[in-house]
């Protein structure tokens, strides 16, 4: 059998700690893979620590280390685009450097891959084992919701840790929207994905990037990326109410003719008009929200911008 490489993309973010201990794993399943070239590609994506250093000392040791650092911090999502983009591999794997998702899963992965039973071997959580319940509970009801909402099948749990075909690498990049939701994405795209189930690992080192209020952010942007759902909301609300308020128009005006007019009723009045007002202004802001967005699409702006790197040619923006 011909030769494969590997890519292993991993974006870090302030991950000093770790990326020792990343790269030695990495290290220990590279062995199980002696038949493939493996290529370890970490993205800085503007730590604020001694992570370039770090990768820098690794990538002077080890030329399988390729790096690039960006100008600041972009972002997982940014990290990922730009990771992809310069993957060299034939199959290219995503994986986030705090060894929550497991390497040593990734040689059952490539075997899979080589089988040619599918085209990208994903991985999900079956367990939250070590999470914070409300962030589990509020992940749950994200997948749950975005399952309704969206038409794209996001199972309950799923990583972004996978290994993809280059096609399928190809066909990423080719969504090259500004607002990216890497799950929706690796979802939309298709092909066929098999799903390898593990339990939770906690952190190797270091904490988590991702505050709770940062990752509710991250849940509405997968929503409204991935639906238009949410604009029929509010043209539904806006029917809803307008027949609502005729309606009480007409009972209102037979009232005022059958039993007069006394000035009561002035407490319900604001009642009313501050409801409506809410939800006129809930609508505008979900409908702001798209336009925001497509505001940013159209702008074009590059995913991230390089500062360093040991790649040659590498893509500098995109
Ligand atoms: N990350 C990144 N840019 C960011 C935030 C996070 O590249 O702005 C990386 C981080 O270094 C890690 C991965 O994304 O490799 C997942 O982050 P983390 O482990 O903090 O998230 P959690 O597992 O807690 O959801
Ligand atoms: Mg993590």
């Amino acid at each position: 059998m011909d030769k494969k490489k590997i890519s292993i993309v991993v974006p870090m973010y302030n991950e000093q700690e770790t990326v020792r201990i990343l790269y030695r794993e990495l290290n220990k399943v590279s062995r199980e893979l002696v038949n493939n070239e493996m290529e370890f590609l970490f993205v800085n994506d503007g730590s604020k620590d001694a992570t370039l250093e770090e990768i820098k000392d690794l990538a002077s040791k080890d030329e399988r280390v390729r790096y690039v650092s960006f100008s600041r911090n972009f972002g997982k999502e940014a990290a990922l685009y730009a990771g992809l983009s310069n993957a060299a591999g034939d199959y290219v794997a995503v994986m986030d450097a705090d060894l929550q998702d497991p390497p040593a899963l990734l040689p059952k992965m490539v075997q899979m891959l080589d089988s040619g039973q599918c085209d990208n071997v994903a991985t999900r959580r079956v367990t939250r084992r070590g999470e914070p319940p409300i962030r589990s509970f509020c992940a749950r009801c994200f997948y749950k919701l975005m399952r309704r909402l969206s038409n794209v099948d996001i199972a309950d749990g799923a990583r972004d840790y996978r290994l993809m075909k280059r096609e399928m690498v190809e066909s990423v990049l080719s969504v090259s929207e500004y607002n990216r939701f890497s799950k929706g994405i690796f979802a939309w795209v298709g092909y066929e994905t098999k799903w390898l189930e593990y339990e939770n690992v906690e952190r190797a080192a270091g904490e988590t990037k991702w505050s709770f209020f940062k990752l509710v952010r991250y849940s509405i942007d997968g929503m409204m990326n991935f639906s238009d759902q949410s604009l029929r909301i509010s043209s539904f609300l806006g029917l809803f109410f307008t027949v609502l308020s005729f309606l009480a128009i007409v009972v209102e005006v037979i009232r005022a003719l059958v039993f007069g007019d006394p000035v009561a009723g002035w407490p319900s009045l604001v009642c009313i008009i501050t409801f409506m007002g809410g939800i006129q202004l809930f609508c505008m802001g979900i409908m702001g929200q798209y336009i925001a967005k497509t505001y940013m699409e159209v702008k074009n702006r590059p995913h991230y911008i390089i500062r360093e790197t040991n790649i040659i040619s590498a893509r500098k923006n995109n």
